[in-house]
């Protein structure tokens, strides 16, 4: 079952980072409509701005980074015409996710151990790893999460990030542009993650998917194929029989 397996690619949220989805979600959208206070008078407004651009990225078709199709989208809606104007926001959200995104891990209850004694394992047996987190976030978003887990960003050979991809889950294209980046075949591959459709839409190329049901998300109508499920610590203890 991993033996053959030369990349491991993992799901974030609910999978390696024991967060609930919905629940960090609201402390995030909390955090970044005080941060922008100034442009938008109601809250509720903000947010549902927000996810209204974030629905369009993740439904982004390749022909642009999702940060440019959230960016394009969300400065459209906020009816801002003026070039710098734009920048200026754009430049605002970095800062936000450099300072205060970092700090959201003080409302979590978060398990450390498992996912880094995981990732140790792999590194130690010479497997190639790729964070496959949906990507709509910016890479240090995506680090600092990490970091939450006291996992370092610099274990992956690939982090999927706002920047670097044009695909989200559950797009199956998403995983057929991780596997152009790193070039290899999806027989080599193994997902791991937390959602019946988000990930496991990978094995819809091939590639051989687990689910890890410690936070499973179940969707209605997906029937992907799925080679194994079980919680983290049955991953880990699976992994160091096999491997
Ligand atoms: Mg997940």
């Amino acid at each position: 079952m991993f033996k053959d397996k030369e990349v491991f690619l993992f799901d974030l949220d609910g999978t390696l980072l024991s967060i609930e989805a919905e629940n960090f979600l609201k402390y995030y959208f909390a955090a970044l409509s005080s941060e922008f206070e100034d442009l938008c008078a109601e809250k509720e407004e903000f947010i549902q701005l927000l996810m209204g651009s974030t629905n369009k990225m993740i439904r982004n078709d390749g022909s642009r980074t999702n940060q440019e199709a959230f960016m394009e989208d969300f400065i459209e809606k906020l009816q801002i015409s003026d070039r710098s104007e734009a920048d200026k926001i754009k430049s605002r959200f970095e800062k936000f996710y450099q300072t205060k995104f970092a700090a959201l891990d003080q409302y979590f209850e978060i398990d450390r151990k498992t996912p880094a004694e995981i990732i140790e394992y792999l590194k130690a047996k010479n497997k190639r790893l790729v964070l496959a987190t949906n990507p709509l976030f910016p890479e240090e978003a995506v680090a600092a999460r990490l970091s939450w887990i006291g996992i370092d960003a610099a274990d992956f050979e690939l982090l999927t990030h706002y920047e670097n991809m044009s695909y989200a889950k559950p797009n199956p294209d998403y995983y057929r542009e991780i596997l152009n980046k790193i070039d290899v075949e999806p027989e080599a591959c193994l997902m791991i993650g937390n959602d019946l459709k988000e990930d496991a839409v990978a094995s819809r190329l091939g590639i051989d998917t687990l689910i890890i049901e410690d936070k499973l998300i179940e969707r209605e109508g997906s029937d992907f194929d799925i080679s194994w499920r079980g919680s983290l610590k049955e991953f880990k203890n699976l992994l160091e029989e096999k491997l």
